[in-house]
């Protein structure tokens, strides 16, 4: 089958599903972390599930790079992706307190097949779909885009290290996150992310990056719902007036 009618069913594919795993997520959060389930028996150390899980897509979008025409400025677009995964694949799991807490094998499963999806969409769109010329780099959807993803990647990782040293002090029991965005809201670390994500897409306007911020959401959302939704019922005095993921909307 031709390249382009493939990437095309998977990005109808990619849009199809996302508001479905919404709406599931919603009833059923994701069984890692604090919603892990007993009857799921085959479990990795989470470190290594992060590991194998974001590996495919640093690995899925450098090949594509490296097969595909050499444009100064799509060269961007592969720093930015790759300053995220490699983050998330080599940096952040080595940075869990316990590297060998177990998880469900279900998750990495999940996580590499999404990662391969979305890494073909976004690696084929960058290098095969659009064409960006160089004026790309002064365009207004570039800069602010490029802006965005930046800003949501330092309130992610800013969240999460406020997260993860509090696991350290602690690491038996989840405790009440304090400082940061964490005065305003249960969950800047999704926050960030999903900035990230859109300021992709707006700095690639293509349709691949913009399935991946539907994705995204689709997939934080209902877990920022259900952590907050936690926290208020684990913690008596959990902060009231804290939202759940965006400041003052939600
Ligand atoms: P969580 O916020 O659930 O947990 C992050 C880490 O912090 C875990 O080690 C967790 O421990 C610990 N932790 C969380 N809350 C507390 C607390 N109150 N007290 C003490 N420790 C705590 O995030 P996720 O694991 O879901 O996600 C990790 C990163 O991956 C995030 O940056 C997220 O944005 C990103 N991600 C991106 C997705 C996407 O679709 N793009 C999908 C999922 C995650 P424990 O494991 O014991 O719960």
């Amino acid at each position: 089958m031709d390249e382009l009618i493939i990437y095309k069913i998977v990005l109808i594919v990619m849009f199809v599903t996302a508001p479905i795993v919404f709406l599931y997520l919603l009833f059923f959060p994701a069984p890692y972390g604090r919603y892990a389930r007993q009857g799921l028996r085959m479990r990795i150390p989470c470190a290594l599930g992060w590991f194998v899980m974001e590996l495919p897509a640093a690995m899925v979008m450098l090949y594509f790079f490296l097969t595909g025409p050499k444009l100064t400025i799509v060269y961007c677009f592969l720093i930015l992706w790759e300053i995220h995964y490699i983050n998330r694949a080599f940096i952040f799991p080595l940075r869990l307190p316990n590297l060998f807490k177990p998880m469900p094998i279900l998750i990495p499963i999940m996580g590499i097949i999404f990662n391969i999806i979305n890494g073909y969409t976004n690696g084929m769109a960058l290098t095969r779909i659009y064409v960006y010329p160089l004026s790309w780099a002064y365009d207004p959807r570039f800069i602010l885009g490029s802006l965005i993803f930046f800003t949501g990647f330092f309130i992610n990782q800013h969240a999460d290290d406020i997260l993860l040293k509090l696991r350290k002090s602690n690491q038996a029991d989840y405790q009440i996150p304090v400082g940061g965005l964490y005065r305003w809201i249960s969950c800047p670390n999704y926050f960030g992310e999903i900035i990230e994500w859109g300021g992709w897409a707006l700095a690639t306007w293509s349709l691949a990056g913009f399935a991946f911020f539907i994705w995204t959401m689709a997939n934080l959302i209902p877990r920022a719902l259900a952590h907050h939704k936690w926290y208020l019922k684990t913690f008596a005095h959990y902060p009231k007036n804290r939202n759940v993921l965006i400041p003052i909307f939600l």
